[in-house]
């Protein structure tokens, strides 16, 4: 490793080393090559450019979508000791003037932008007179009409960067890591033979947790949960307003100390939420997914997901929030079927406003039928008995081999392994009779034949005619619904969407029926997940009770809460974060 780098590190940041692919990438963008990092949130991706800036004549630009942010940003590098300011519409234009200024005099490494600023005839006058050696793109997945928070702005970037006089180097971050995303940001922002690096999505310390209570016992789950975490600080995010204002509300009356986040908001009161979160003052934050990009607190020890996101991307994004001083922290999915109606009812609504705004129709459905995916993918995490954390790097493509990880709710859960062959058989049969006759049903329905139920509905199309009818009479629906589910998350059937979600079988459901091939089951052993988790006391809360314990022998306690006394005067004479 670059030797002056690990310097700069220890100096500005105080770190001995790098993690293993922060230094391959930093290599590279020394080098001079364009690169792609593509690494969850709290990975380290600022460093990335950071340590270069530090180490290359002229200024780093750095593009970042949220102008609420770049000032934390800024303050903690200067913090640091790093010259680093920020330009955007929220400073008076004379202190727009003197930023300005500080950068011609070169008296500034870094300098944070929001993109509109790159077409400022001002900005461009002061750029065509600098060095800039290297461009960052923060959150780069903005520039994506793939992904989650598009912005039409971000497109201008690479005219920015083909209308300086030397090209500069282009280091593109984001934690999105669909390929679609991926491919969008090399060709929009128009990297040069870029250097691709996805990594980082395991994070050793986090515990990952699904509940799935009754809906009568959801409160009480996340009281249990949040009761495990006494004085420390947390997020729990809500799929919408009404549901952060309710929880907020019964978690203040519990005489918690909570604050609340969403748009629904004005800019002070959230800006001073936020602030109290960040500084301690209130030790809970309930958000919707509108809090937290960029949100550098290090001290949160656990992220509760009272509503399923939408998606795997925005779950594990939030999630990893959590832990990112590197000590145990979890991250629990509350999670409830009805979840996934509001989760399609969002893409539906968004489809909605895509037709209004006039996009073509094809890509619209197209996009449409990619959020329903993704939706389906995050309920197979929240309902999967595999390991959670192989199926989060599964679908990261950080890596392809299941394995168990021991530090999650399906691996401390109690499985067997089933041979659900005759069922898996009767199953895709029954879809294949009603494919004979070019009928396709969804999941409910699927499970109703072959239960041999006598619903209006099913009698009414005639679906009792079917050879399969009633083939699984004596086993439950509990049971046959599971085996179904598996043979989707498997691949031997596919659910497709028409009119609504129906089932059909893939080539590899027929070639399994031809070959008489064999299907092993996981489940867990006892329903102790249901009736624990509504008492809110999943298998994990002991162990991660014993982990802490082991960690608090090794300190010493009262030599600790004088550091952290002296920390937070520290931290409020220079009004920081204590952390
Ligand atoms: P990201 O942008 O990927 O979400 P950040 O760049 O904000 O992540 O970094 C997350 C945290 O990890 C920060 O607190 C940062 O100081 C810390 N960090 C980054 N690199 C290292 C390292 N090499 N060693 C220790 N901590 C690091
Ligand atoms: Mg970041």
């Amino acid at each position: 490793m670059n030797q002056q780098a690990l310097q700069i590190l220890k100096t500005y940041f105080g770190y001995d080393s790098f993690r293993a692919y922060q230094d391959t990438l930093v290599e590279q963008v020394l080098a001079g090559h364009d690169v792609l990092g593509v690494m969850p949130t709290g990975a380290g991706k600022s460093l990335v450019y950071q340590v270069p800036a530090l180490m290359h004549d002229g200024i780093t630009i750095v593009v970042s979508p949220l102008i609420s942010l770049m000032k934390d940003q800024v303050d903690a590098l200067k913090q640091a000791g790093v010259k680093a300011a920020f330009l955007n519409s929220s400073l008076p234009p004379h202190e727009r003037d003197a930023v300005i200024k500080q950068v011609r005099d070169g008296l500034c490494k870094l300098l944070y932008v929001a993109p509109e600023r790159l077409e400022d005839s001002k900005f461009l006058d002061l750029c065509s007179e600098i060095a800039i050696p290297l461009i960052a793109v923060d959150e780069a997945h903005c520039v994506s009409q793939w992904g989650n928070d598009f912005r039409p702005s971000y497109k201008v970037i690479s005219r920015f960067v083909s209308g300086l006089s030397n090209r500069p180097c282009v280091c593109a971050l984001t934690a999105t890591a669909t390929n679609e995303v991926r491919d969008d940001i090399i060709k929009a922002l128009e990297l040069k033979n870029p250097y691709v690096c996805v990594a980082g999505f395991d994070r050793e310390n986090l515990y990952l947790g699904v509940l799935q209570p009754k809906p009568a016992d959801k409160q009480k789950t996340l009281l249990a949960q949040i009761k495990k975490h006494a004085e420390q600080s947390g997020i729990v995010y809500c799929s919408t307003r009404a549901a952060t204002e309710e929880v907020c509300e019964l978690l203040q009356e519990e005489g918690l100390s909570a604050t609340k986040y969403h748009a629904g908001l004005s800019d002070l009161t959230r800006k001073r939420n936020q602030d109290d979160f960040l500084f301690d003052r209130a030790r809970i934050m309930v958000a919707t997914n509108a809090f937290g990009m960029g949100i550098d607190k290090s001290n949160i020890s656990f992220v509760i997901h009272y509503n399923m996101p939408c998606d795997l991307e925005s779950y594990y994004q939030e999630a990893g929030r959590a832990g990112r001083d590197g000590s145990s922290a979890e991250c629990v999915l509350i999670y409830n079927k009805k979840d996934v109606i509001t989760a399609n009812f969002f893409a539906e609504k968004s489809a909605e406003e895509r037709r209004i705004s006039g996009m073509d129709p094809v890509l619209s459905e197209e996009l449409y039928a990619r959020d329903l995916e993704r939706t389906r993918k995050m309920a197979s995490y929240a309902k999967t008995t595999d390991c959670l954390r192989s199926f989060v790097l599964r679908y990261f493509g950080e890596t392809d081999t299941p394995y168990r990880c021991e530090h999650c709710s399906s691996c401390e859960a109690e499985s067997e392994i089933i041979d659900a062959t005759t069922e898996a058989q009767k199953i895709i049969s029954c879809i294949l009779r009603l494919e004979q006759r070019e009928r396709a049903v969804g999941r409910v329905m699927v499970v109703d034949i072959l239960r041999g139920s006598q619903s209006q509905n099913l009698l009414r199309m005639g679906l009792d005619s079917l050879s399969t009818y009633g083939i699984m009479k004596e086993v439950s629906k509990t049971f046959v619904h599971a085996v179904l589910e598996a043979l989707i998350e498997d691949g031997l059937l596919k659910v497709t969407d028409s009119k609504y979600p129906v089932v059909n079988c893939t080539q590899q459901g027929r070639e399994f029926l031809k070959n008489r091939d064999s299907f092993d089951f996981k489940v867990a052993k006892t329903k102790t997940r249901a009736a624990s988790e509504s008492e809110g006391q999943p298998g994990k809360a002991k162990s991660s009770k014993v982990r802490s314990a082991a960690l608090a022998q090794d300190v010493d306690q009262e030599l600790f809460a004088k550091l952290k006394a002296l920390r937070a005067d520290i931290a409020r004479e220079q009004d920081i974060p204590a952390f």
